[in-house]
């Protein structure tokens, strides 16, 4: 097939040599992002839904390239995880979220909920890192309260799941941070990871949520997944909530928490700051 002259086959192959010269070029980038300073992460409030009080935040992580402008984290987090860079990217980020989340503790007015921050931990990253011992000892050694942090995983992580992933995740959860699991209703088969590993949350996808109102069927799952995982002694936290009445058919449903646009986008520390004090004095 090497035939030249037929056109789809003689521009195949500048396209794709130009894509490969582009993904080189942007794992080398990435490889100099830590140092320069080109991660921030930003902050999604996460709201009780009883009583809308702001008491999570989920850190979601965003790329500054210095040509390309911003990265969202689908376009370079495989890529790290790809190019072994995926430990070290998640250390940083659970380092300056549990800083963040002391910095919101300690601003809290008295009688004000703990507030929570959520770090997504990257199922290569669990399987070949060391990171529980590093992530734990950082608590520890800064005297942070594990309370204040979750981990979200996915359930492809679990599909594979060995022993040494129970056990990882276990002595997150007996050291006091929370376990919660992300993207549900998407894996293969979630039930069977109920059934198998101790988690605290569980975060329907927003697939479900969206279509919620006018679809009786994704509706009906919603609510069957908030009534199971309540009486498996789960929390449940639903991911793109858009509207008011989204929220409201959630709090209905029995949800505990929600997050989305409705309630607001992603943000910087500083400004997530300034949100919860506003939100505590309405
Ligand atoms: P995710 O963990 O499912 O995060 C939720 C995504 O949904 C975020 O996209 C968020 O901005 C978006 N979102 C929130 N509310 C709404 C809504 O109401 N409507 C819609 N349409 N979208 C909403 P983002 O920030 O682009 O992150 C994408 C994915 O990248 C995340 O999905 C997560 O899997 C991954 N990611 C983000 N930060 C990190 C990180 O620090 N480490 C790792 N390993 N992965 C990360
Ligand atoms: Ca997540
Ligand atoms: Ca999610
Ligand atoms: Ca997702």
């Amino acid at each position: 097939a090497k035939t030249a002259g037929r056109n789809g086959f003689c521009q195949f192959i500048p396209a794709h040599q130009a894509a490969a010269r582009a993904r080189r070029e942007l794992a080398s980038d990435l490889r100099e992002a830590l140092a320069n300073d080109q991660f921030q992460l930003l902050y999604q409030p996460i709201v009780r839904l009883d009583d809308l009080a702001v008491v999570k935040a989920e850190a979601l992580i965003r790329w500054h390239h210095p040509r390309l402008g911003l990265i969202p984290p689908d376009r370079f987090i495989p890529l790290a995880e790809e190019i072994n860079l995926i430990g070290e990217i998640g250390d940083w980020v659970f380092r300056q979220a549990s800083h963040d989340v002391v910095v919101w503790n300690d601003a809290r007015s008295p009688g004000s909920p703990v507030i929570q921050v959520s770090v997504n931990k990257s199922p290569r990253q669990i399987l070949t890192g060391k990171s529980e011992e590093i992530w734990l000892n950082h608590l520890t050694e800064s005297a942070i309260p594990p309370e204040y942090v979750a981990i979200e995983i996915t359930e492809g992580l679990l599909l594979d799941a060995s022993a040494e992933v129970v056990r990882k995740l276990e002595a997150f959860r007996r050291s006091g941070v929370q376990i919660s699991l992300d993207d549900f209703g998407t894996g293969y088969s979630a039930m069977a990871y109920l059934k198998k590993f101790a988690i605290d949350t569980l975060k329907i996808d927003r697939s479900f949520v969206k279509d919620m109102l006018s679809n009786p069927s994704d509706r009906a799952i919603v609510e069957a997944v908030i009534a199971m995982a309540h009486k498996l002694g789960i929390q449940v936290i639903a991911e793109g909530v858009e509207t008011e009445a989204h929220s409201t058919a959630l709090s209905e449903a029995g949800c505990d928490f929600g997050q989305g646009y409705h309630f607001a986008r992603p943000m910087p520390a500083d400004a997530f700051e300034i949100f919860l004090a506003q939100r505590s004095n309405e």
